[in-house]
């Protein structure tokens, strides 16, 4: 079955877009000098700037912006020489700061494309945007059953930890096409060697937008 039939078969049409989180491969971490090694003892990888403390100063990694614009590239995005990073303030527990470093206004990068096969057709999933921010903590959640207190622990290793956002324009229509773009896009950052790809580390991880439409609709 082609993939015209397939969606033409359902009464509903499938609108997805995909936004995917790549965890660089720096040794540092985006704003500090502290190591990025993933399963180091908890809290044993951070310092005053990756937990915010009052006066120090952020400076960027040079390699993250490298691994950014090397991405971009392959992804036919145009670059923006200038870009900025700006704070998204908002709390949670495993984010020491209670802002995260990201772009919005003015992404690294923009406009690109990434050709994908399903079952024989190529489509063109446009990409809107790639920039650069940090990631987040962790949060180790124990004890399961009533007799054993539960408590939640956090390890600020990952806090700071350069990410790569890649937005897709919601041009996926099918579970398919959403999983071809991701081993499309997957295969590239590892080509690249700009992240390792593992998904069970949570090197790269994804959030889906979905939407449903009658098919001819445009809401
Ligand atoms: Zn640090």
């Amino acid at each position: 079955m082609s993939a015209e039939q397939r969606r033409s078969d359902t009464a509903y049409e499938v609108v997805i877009g995909l936004e995917v989180h790549a965890q660089l491969r720096t040794r540092t971490k985006m704003f500090c000098g502290c190591s990025t090694a993933f399963g180091a003892a908890p809290n044993s990888q951070t310092c005053p700037v990756c937990q915010g403390m009052p006066g120090t100063l952020p400076v960027i990694n040079r390699r993250a912006v490298e691994f950014g614009i090397k991405t971009a590239l392959a992804i036919d995005c145009t670059v923006n020489a200038d870009n900025r990073f700006a704070r998204k303030h908002y709390y949670y527990p495993d984010m020491p700061k209670n802002y995260q470093i990201s772009q919005y206004e003015e992404p690294l990068a923009e406009h690109g494309y990434l050709d994908i096969e399903v079952a024989g057709e190529t489509r063109r999933i446009g990409i809107q945007r790639l920039h650069l921010e940090e990631d987040v903590g962790k949060l180790v959640h124990e004890g399961s059953s009533l007799e054993t207190a539960l408590s939640s622990q956090v390890d600020f290793n990952r806090a700071g930890v350069p990410l790569m956002e890649i937005v897709s324009k919601p041009d996926l229509r099918t579970p398919d096409e959403a999983a071809s773009y991701l081993k499309a896009l997957r295969a590239i950052v590892v080509y690249l060697d700009v992240c390792d790809g593992n998904m069970e580390e949570g090197s790269l991880r994804c959030d889906a937008n979905i939407s449903l439409r009658r098919p001819g609709a445009k809401e």
